[in-house]
């Protein structure tokens, strides 16, 4: 079986993924969201109260210790003196605490009918009527916590059936289909009971029109879809994938063409006579002019250097002859 730490992180991903999408949905404001949130991380823990002293068991027996105690309080407060109503609330908390959790423990057992399907619907229903009638949120968000609870749920049963599967020995093991089964077939007396008690949670349910008005809303669904991905599919988080590449080297190469600029700069007036050397044997660079002028050419062009920078520049890295300027580093930096 997973573990209570793997099942917190993976029902922590599942519900964080389920948030964001609910978030963009805009169908909840951010004070729901968490509340519903948490109604899936729950989901994804709450299977292993079967778990004899396991973290979840513990803690929902705490809690609904706690729960009871004051209730049994608030109700009868003003009826009994201080001493009686301090007897009644320790009374309440010890009972759920200690003998009820001891009752649940004897009458289910680990990977029984808390590890099925059915669970996952009743603890879903009791969801949507907790919110609803304890925590007082509106039935669309009682419903929409429903659906994390039941999402966190099977996401657990579907953890711990594939930790039945040994992936190294190609093993199947024994616990191998206890986690994720519709019903607990071995023990029909706790199916029922379940059954029982789901089509009772399910009365307790608010409506359900708020939910499914929403739900089905076809505006919803387009947004989401149109948000589902940046609009331009190669920018993420406003730098551009595709040309990623192209971007890093270009940038380099502009810090360190400056420099290398200036430095050819005094080299260009030394290569100038030489260059008038080269123009015979190498006619082609001056092909458009008339061959005759060709060498007359050098002498007047020394007070220009700077064709022959971008010249040489480009033929250092001919591969790079698409090598932005200034220009190009402008649209790079620039946000778009
Ligand atoms: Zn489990």
């Amino acid at each position: 079986m997973a573990n209570f730490t793997t099942h917190i992180a993976v029902g922590t991903i599942a519900a964080g993924a389920l948030a964001t999408i609910t978030l963009a949905a805009d169908v909840v404001g951010p004070e729901n969201l968490i509340a519903v949130t948490m109604a899936g991380v729950l989901g994804s823990i709450l299977p292993d109260i079967d778990l004899k002293d396991s973290r979840p068991s513990r803690a929902f027996f705490s809690g609904l210790a706690v729960f009871f105690s004051f209730v049994a309080l608030f109700t009868t407060a003003g009826k009994y003196s201080i001493a009686e109503m301090i007897l009644l609330w320790l009374g309440t908390l010890l009972f759920v605490r200690y003998v009820a959790k001891w009752v649940f423990h004897k009458m289910s057992y680990h990977r029984g009918i808390w590890h099925s399907g059915l669970a996952a619907v009743f603890c879903a229903f009791a969801t949507a009527a907790a919110y609803y009638w304890v925590l007082k949120r509106p039935e669309g968000v009682s419903w929409l916590a429903a659906g994390f609870m039941l999402i966190g749920y099977f996401v657990h049963l579907t953890l711990d059936e594939m930790y039945s599967v040994d992936v190294m020995d190609t093993r199947i093991k024994a616990s191998f289909g206890t986690a994720l089964k519709p019903i607990d077939a071995k023990h029909w007396g706790h199916s029922a009971a379940m059954a029982l008690a789901t089509v009772a949670a399910f009365m307790l349910t608010p409506s359900t029109q708020q939910f499914t008005e929403s739900m089905s809303s076809q505006n919803m669904w387009s947004g989401l879809q149109r948000r589902a991905l940046p609009v331009d599919h190669s920018v993420w988080f406003g730098i551009d994938l595709k040309n990623l590449g192209k971007q890093i080297p270009s940038i380099k190469r502009a810090d360190t063409a400056t420099p290398a600029a200036s430095a050819t700069t005094p080299a260009a007036s030394a290569t100038t006579p030489a260059a008038s050397a080269a123009t015979p044997s190498a006619p082609t660079t001056t092909a458009t002019v008339t061959p005759a002028s060709a060498p007359t050419v050098p002498a007047p062009t020394k007070p220009e250097p700077a064709p022959i920078d971008t010249g040489s520049l480009k033929s250092i890295a001919p591969s790079m002859s698409n090598a932005p300027s200034a220009n190009d580093l402008g649209t790079i930096l620039k946000p778009n």
